[in-house]
């Protein structure tokens, strides 16, 4: 397998879920019109932030990560780890690759990510961070980046998720998702750019006042917003992934071949018809693997409640 794309850009939008689909996104709507998109991926169960980017960057589940916001706050990520982060596993095969982690939550760079790779990072609140990773996109031309705005989760806890409140920050968003899309275009490697936007859960509305929580197993909560574009991905409406399939279409791109699928370890598979090939294996059901039991996490972790 050889590399199909020369750039891939991640870029994760904390507490979106599936509302992206009800806010007004015209960007997005546009970035991915003649892409891959599905409102109804999974998330991983409990839906809560370091388990659901764990998932995504490990290619495995919190059953067998174990991380937690707690841990990924406190604890670098071990780099003789049994499941490497995909930084690891692309510097292994491309020891020349710029790979960039621009977080706002920078527990995710810290606790999910090896510090040994000589990964770019930075970290702010996301309206400060977008033009830093456009300067970064055209200084370094990365050969993976991964970006997480964590403002849509603060608008979640603070007023509820789907509310008017929260869908206009996904709005907000919306504008710096072309910000990044733009800079790409600008450094000239758009055309050989696989473009990704996802994230890791929703939450609930209680309609009461009180803000909305995550980390249960409600459509709310458990269903989230995924959308690919670039060389080989279809025009299509995916009917089934999880959130921690991200791991397998990163290495896709990269011609890295996937670890053996095993139920204790790598579950990370290539949604069927995201490409337009037909040697990718057929998808395997693991809703069997996502049934933790909730845990519910009502405390932002973000640095900015709008
Ligand atoms: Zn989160």
């Amino acid at each position: 397998m050889g590399r199909k794309h020369s750039h891939v850009i991640v870029l994760g939008i904390d507490g979106a879920g599936s509302f992206v689909k009800d806010a007004d996104t015209p960007y997005f709507d546009s970035i991915f019109a003649d892409g891959a998109v599905i409102y109804d991926a999974l998330a991983s169960n409990p839906s809560i932030s370091a388990e659901c980017w764990g998932s995504m960057l490990l290619g495995v589940g919190p059953e067998v990560h174990k991380l937690t916001n707690g841990i990924v706050s406190s604890t670098p990520y071990p780099a003789d780890s049994p499941y490497p982060s995909l930084f690891r596993r692309i510097k292994a095969a491309y020891p020349e690759a710029e790979l960039g982690s621009y977080c706002d939550w920078n527990p995710i760079t810290y606790g999910i990510v090896e510090d040994n790779l000589g990964v770019s990072h930075d970290t702010a609140n996301d309206d400060a961070l977008a033009p830093v990773i456009c300067d970064y996109i055209k200084a370094k031309k990365p050969d993976f980046l991964f970006i997480q705005f964590d403002s849509v989760d603060g608008a979640g806890h603070k007023h509820g998720y789907g509310t008017p409140e929260h869908l206009k920050r996904i709005s907000e968003v919306d504008v710096l998702v072309n910000d990044v899309y733009t800079a790409a275009k600008d450094a000239g490697i758009i055309d050989d750019t696989l473009f990704i936007v996802i994230a890791d859960h929703g939450g609930t509305n209680p309609g009461n006042g009180q803000g909305g929580g995550h980390g249960g197993w409600t459509d709310g909560e458990k269903y989230v917003t995924f959308a690919a574009a670039g060389r080989g991905v279809n025009k299509v409406q995916l009917e089934k992934m999880n959130i921690r399939d991200l791991a397998a279409v990163v290495l896709y791109s990269f011609g890295i071949d996937l670890p053996e699928f095993d139920e204790a370890g790598w579950t990370s598979q290539i949604p069927e018809d995201l490409f337009n090939d037909g040697a990718i294996p057929a998808y395997r059901d693991i809703s069997h693997l996502t049934g933790a039991a909730p845990r519910i996490s009502k405390v932002p972790h973000t640095s900015e409640l709008i």
